[in-house]
């Protein structure tokens, strides 16, 4: 997450991550799981919600701040060991170091051009919220339209960059399935 694996993360990928945070403030996620265990621990730094099994808390991290976590030594199992595609495209020497960054330049000039189409306020996963109503209207307007394309857009890059197929919202799951 915010900042890689502490068992000395190369000076590159601290670089990389500390210049994007998608994975902690709500760009790539709606949430984070926790074990119980960590429910327990953690608890009172969270607003947790139960599940059957496990227990989640909802992004934008309240410990992201300025692109760091706050609690990085403590953090959940989930942040240390979350990798997304592009880090782990770069770690593995799939792709230059250069081109890991551009995306997550892209990505970031990306969310600054969506900025427009939100509401003041409105937080990504808000967006979405909404972009799922509006897409279930018979009708919408221009501007709901573009709302919607320009939004999908960015999720669109985040699954090609960063989400991997579990994750991805529209492209393809490596099942073969849509993502929901
Ligand atoms: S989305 Fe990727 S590059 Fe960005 S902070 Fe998370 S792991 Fe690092
Ligand atoms: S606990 Fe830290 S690593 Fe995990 S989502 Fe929050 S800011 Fe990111």
């Amino acid at each position: 997450m915010t900042v890689p694996e502490a068992d000395a993360p190369p000076l590159l990928e601290q670089d990389l991550c500390t210049g994007c945070a998608a994975c902690c403030d709500g760009t790539l996620f709606t949430h984070v799981e926790v074990t119980r265990d960590e429910e327990q621990a953690l608890g009172h730094r969270f607003a947790m919600q139960s599940r059957e099994t496990d227990a989640i808390f909802f992004q934008p991290c309240p410990h992201s701040v300025c692109q760091s976590c706050q609690i990085y030594t403590m953090r959940p199992e989930t942040c240390r060991t979350f990798r997304c595609k592009t880090l782990k495209a770069m770690r593995a020497s799939e792709i230059e170091s250069a081109e890991a960054f551009r995306r997550v330049d892209e990505m970031l000039k990306a969310r600054e051009q969506l900025q427009p189409f939100l509401i003041a306020g409105e937080t990504l996963n808000a967006a979405r919220d909404r972009r799922a109503h509006i897409a279930a209207k018979p009708e919408r307007t221009a501007v709901e339209t573009a709302f919607l394309l320009k939004l999908t857009a960015f999720d669109l890059l985040l699954d090609r960059y960063f989400r991997d197929s579990r994750k991805a919202m529209f492209l393809q799951r490596s099942s073969g399935q849509a993502a929901a």
